[in-house]
């Protein structure tokens, strides 16, 4: 069956409506997320321009920030600072990557942690292995909402997480062993030998690299729960003058959905559900501010 990140990314985001029509008329808050994008990255613009289309969806002020691509690690410091003290601002987003001369770790560090509704800040992943309150980075948060929203238990499950990166794989290891899931996590020093041995046994397998058909439909194990998080745009062998080409994720699809027995699509999968986390957030953050939450 397929894990539909689309349809319950757009459930979740109308039920996050009705709850910010009832916080905005009994507190007279509205929720409010600044997204800050550096330079012209198309990919990035795209981002933000959903991330603030889904915002103003819901209900929420959406206030956002373009700056030019030579703004100066000073002046980007002062603009998340400024947005830390300003009341009227519950989340706020700088969209990576930002250009190189920008140091952006030291940008996500500057984001109060009570606004970090991506869930960057390593105080944040801090509070997600303690298991303390915040916000845990929205792709692998929403990877849980989707096993849980689709009557998944992690619980004494093998799971094999492909990819460490702070943002998906570390946190998604972390989510997963605090749902009682029995965690082995592969990385780009993993033989290929030992990847295949270990998916073979995966009844969760989250894929996380960044490579096209990474993982073949073969080594999934019959009846897996098969959560492909990789977004790879490749050529349209059916649309082949398309500059475009299309997006595939990091498992074959095709041949792993005839073994598996949930898989998310790419596109329509783990995506939407990231953006969905994010609207949570934003709503529980303005919530905190007025005590509701
Ligand atoms: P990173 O490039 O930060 O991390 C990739 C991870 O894959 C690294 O941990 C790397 O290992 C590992 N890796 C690389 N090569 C291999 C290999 N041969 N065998 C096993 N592991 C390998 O990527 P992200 O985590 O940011 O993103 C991963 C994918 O997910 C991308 O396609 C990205 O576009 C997508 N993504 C999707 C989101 C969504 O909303 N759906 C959100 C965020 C990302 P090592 O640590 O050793 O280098």
């Amino acid at each position: 069956m397929i894990l539909d990140g689309k349809a319950l990314s757009k459930r979740i985001k109308a039920e996050l409506t009705e709850q910010t029509a009832a916080f905005t008329a009994e507190t007279g808050i509205v929720p409010c997320l600044a997204t800050v994008l550096v330079g012209e990255d198309p990919a990035s613009a795209v981002y933000v321009r959903s991330k603030r289309r889904s915002c103003k969806k819901i209900g929420y002020e959406s206030r956002h920030h373009h700056l030019d691509a030579g703004i100066t690690q000073e002046a980007l410091l002062q603009l998340v600072e400024d947005l830390n003290g300003d009341d009227a601002v519950h989340g706020i987003l700088v969209q990576l990557p930002l250009p190189k001369h920008l140091d952006a770790d030291a940008i996500i560090d500057a984001i109060a942690l009570e606004k970090d509704v991506d869930g960057f800040h390593p105080r944040s992943v801090g509070h997600v292995a303690l298991k303390k309150p915040g916000f845990a980075p929205c792709t692998p948060a929403g990877v849980m909402r989707l096993l849980e929203e689709s009557g998944i238990n992690p619980s004494g499950k093998r799971a094999v997480v492909i990819g460490r990166s702070a943002i998906v794989g570390l946190p998604a290891l972390l989510l997963l062993t605090h749902a009682n899931a029995t965690v082995t996590v592969c990385h780009s020093r993993t033989s290929r030998e030992d990847l295949e041995e270990l998916v073979r046994k995966a009844d969760i397998l989250v894929a996380a690299v960044g490579r096209p058909e990474f993982v073949p439909g073969e080594w999934i194990k019959p009846g897996a729960v098969v959560i492909d998080v990789g977004i790879n745009r490749v050529p349209n062998p059916a649309d082949p003058d398309n500059p475009k080409g299309m997006l595939v994720g990091d498992v074959a699809f095709a041949t792993a959905a005839e073994r598996a027995s949930w898989i998310t699509p790419v596109p329509g999968g783990v995506g939407p559900m990231t953006i969905a986390m994010l609207m949570t957030n934003t709503l529980i953050a303005a919530q905190r501010t007025a005590g509701v939450a």
